[in-house]
């Protein structure tokens, strides 16, 4: 995506692409504005306290993104005057790869928190790379080390020959296409029932 397809999307009513049909929706900017007084649950599991209408991961994605934009356009100008969406406006017929990566990353974290992708399903299984089988998240929680893609988005379980398999402990990775791959897939088919279950 270009700095000015990024820029449409994130301030504009633009095409979407869902369920096999071509729709226009409201800027992605508004959606997450939208998200924040909305009560959808979202894939970082923050679940609104009770009796409040307000969705604190919209709310700390939208400050996250407010202060990435204004601390580039400082950057850029030395002001960081205007609403978001003018700011980005300002940007939408630049070519600066920085102004890109920001953009893009904006368009992938709302989309995913509007639209959170299916959940990765834990392997209960050492990593063949760095033989741990837990690792620890940020909150110091332990979590299966192995996860993968099982579902596919309309919520079908995918064959085992094209999970992504992902360990978080030492951020190895396999995917279909990989020689090591098919190994892989064979050291896990005796636990692969109790992997789907
Ligand atoms: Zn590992």
């Amino acid at each position: 995506m270009t700095l000015s397809d990024n820029v449409h999307r994130l301030t504009r009513h633009h095409l979407t692409l869902s369920t096999k049909k071509v729709t226009t929706v409201p800027p992605l900017l508004d959606q997450l504005a939208e998200a924040v007084h909305s009560n959808t649950r979202t894939r970082s599991g923050g679940r609104n306290e009770r009796g409040l209408p307000i969705n604190s991961d919209a709310i700390d994605l939208w400050k996250e993104l407010d202060t990435q934009v204004r601390t580039a356009e400082a950057n850029r100008t030395g002001t960081t005057r205007g609403h978001l969406t003018q700011i980005l406006q300002r940007w939408k017929n630049l070519t600066d790869p920085h102004l890109t990566q920001i953009t893009t990353n904006m368009v992938t974290q709302i989309e995913n928190l509007l639209d959170p992708p299916p959940p990765r399903r834990p392997i209960r299984q050492p990593c063949p790379a760095c033989d741990q089988e837990w690792t620890h998240d940020t909150a110091g929680d332990r979590k299966p080390a192995l996860t993968a893609n099982v579902y596919d988005p309309e919520g079908g379980v995918l064959p085992p020959t094209e999970w992504d398999i992902h360990c978080a402990e030492c951020q190895a990775q396999w995917h279909p296409n990989d020689p090591a791959f098919k190994i892989l897939i064979q050291l896990l088919t005796t636990t692969q029932e109790a992997v789907i279950r």
